[in-house]
């Protein structure tokens, strides 16, 4: 039996981060990881790959759309599927590995398998038992399904299932116009399905600002996804005919009842924590209604010794999100300050275009009562986005309306999830919208929108 200064359960984003700090502070540390391959649900079935198929699916849409606008002139490409697949496990292998990588690179042992804690400082992985003088739980989230539906991972599926389809279906539905139900219903539109999604809201991207919500839903319309809203799932049919499924739902504004047919239906409907066989209860860690692990200002559960980070605990269920709690944390463990700005954590939807958010919603300003001014501008007024057919979209800035003091930032158009991070250095630092006004963007870019955008909370942008 080794004796660590650490170890950390889960080697997701927020886990295998923490690990690596760990590792640079000098504490001897150890992972515990019961998949195949590191990475956790981000690089193995959630982020990456899901990227991989948007990219590729993108290319298609490209060509099939743009390619002719271009004078690229010729057949489009059809989908090889298999092979598609085949370049997603690939991009997933190359991370994972990278992982192992790094832990190698940082001398941290990964203990193979499932791990408990039967005390307070150690740590169960098999039939071993190791000491630790501290324990970090990164153990993250798992899809949470609804009443009435019974996810197979084959006709009726989870973000998990949806990455590895025998074939593309003709017909998905999809539960949930969150972040999943977007992205990957983007996917599978743009390979040839008839995509519904059904929300429960009237409204797509819960939590986002309503205009951008509107907008979305318009240019995901466009691009062939049906939207149905108000609709509350209340389960779904799996039968043997040509129809795989049926979902049956209510619509919420007359109680009416329908059904849909589908030869796959996409639940994304959320994720819960994922802290089964921790043995949590039995060491008194105290949990959120929710089931997510409570933990003070420092990542501490309620049980010395043991911290919590990422999915498992409060907050949004980001990967970068757990990176920075992995980094903090690691800090405070090696007796160092650990500190997260929760008030400047990015949101991306990586839909085509993109759609990204930092801080503060209009609906949220309105409800604090706080007096703020908005600065907005649109791609079509900026000539690169017009140059690739990306000239839908905006930047809108949402600024103190005193002190110009850079509250939020919502932008849907090319390249949002990289724009957005100018937003998030610039609110570290407490900028004002005249900040970002007054620095010199280079042209022809997409980020002299954000400048644009800035510019709009003063004097008035130049080119609208
Ligand atoms: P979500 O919470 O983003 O969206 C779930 C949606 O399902 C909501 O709009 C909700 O109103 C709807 N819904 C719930 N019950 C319903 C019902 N009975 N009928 C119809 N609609 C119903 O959840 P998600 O999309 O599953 O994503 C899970 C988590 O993973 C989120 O926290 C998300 O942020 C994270 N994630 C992030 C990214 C990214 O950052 N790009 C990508 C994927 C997942």
């Amino acid at each position: 039996m080794t004796s660590y200064d650490v170890i950390i359960i889960g080697a997701g984003p927020g886990g295998y981060v923490a690990a690596i700090r760990c590792a640079q502070l000098g504490l001897k540390t150890a992972c515990v990881e019961g998949r195949e391959t590191l990475g956790g649900t981000c690089l193995n079935v959630g982020c990456i790959p899901s990227k991989a198929l948007l990219h590729a699916s993108h290319q298609l849409h490209e060509a099939q759309h743009n390619f002719p606008k271009m004078g690229l002139k010729g057949k489009a490409p059809s989908v090889d599927w298999k092979a598609m697949l085949a370049y997603k496990d690939d991009v997933v292998g190359q991370n994972t590995k990278g992982i192992e990588f790094l832990f190698k690179k940082n001398k941290i042992d990964w203990l193979k398998g499932w791990g408990s804690i039967p005390e307070p400082g150690k740590v169960k992985v098999g039939d071993e038992v190791h000491e630790t003088r501290n324990i970090i739980i990164a153990t993250g989230s798992q899809s949470s399904s609804l009443p009435g539906v019974e996810v197979d991972e084959k006709i009726v599926v989870s973000s998990t299932g949806a990455l590895e389809l025998p074939k593309v279906p003709k017909k998905l539905a999809v539960i949930g116009a969150g972040v999943i139900g977007l992205e990957l219903g983007s996917v599978y539109a743009r390979l040839g399905s008839e995509v519904t999604v059904l929300e429960y809201l009237n409204h797509v991207t819960p939590g986002m600002d309503g205009e951008v919500q509107k907008t979305v839903q318009r240019m995901l319309k466009k691009q062939g996804l049906t939207f149905v809203l108000g609709a509350a799932v209340q389960g779904v049919e799996t039968l043997k005919t040509k129809a795989k499924a049926k979902v049956n739902y209510t619509l919420r504004k007359d109680n009416s009842e329908h059904q849909l047919d589908a030869d796959v239906v996409l639940v994304a409907t959320g994720r819960r924590p994922y802290t089964d066989g921790l043995g949590l209860d039995a060491l008194g860690v105290e949990l959120s209604k929710g089931g997510q692990i409570r933990t003070d200002e420092h990542w501490q559960t309620s049980v010395k010794g043991i911290h919590a980070i990422g999915d498992a605990i409060a907050g949004p269920m980001l990967a970068h999100k757990a990176e920075d709690e992995g980094m903090a944390v690691a800090e405070v463990v090696a007796g160092k300050a650990g500190h997260v700005n929760y008030g400047v954590i990015p949101g991306v939807i990586y839909t085509h275009p993109e759609v990204a958010s930092v801080g503060k919603t209009e609906e949220e300003l309105k409800k604090e009562g706080r007096a703020y001014k908005v600065g907005k501008f649109s791609f079509m007024g900026n000539a690169r986005a017009k140059a690739v057919f990306a000239g839908d979209g905006f930047v809108k800035l949402l600024a103190d309306k005193e002190t110009d003091r850079i509250l939020g930032a919502h932008i849907i158009g090319p390249a949002a999830g990289d724009l957005i991070h100018e937003i998030c250095v610039a609110m570290e630092f407490g900028a004002a919208a005249e900040d970002i006004a007054l620095t010199c963007h280079a042209h022809p870019t997409y980020s002299e929108a954000v400048r644009e955008a800035a510019l709009a909370c003063g004097d008035g942008p130049i080119h609208s």
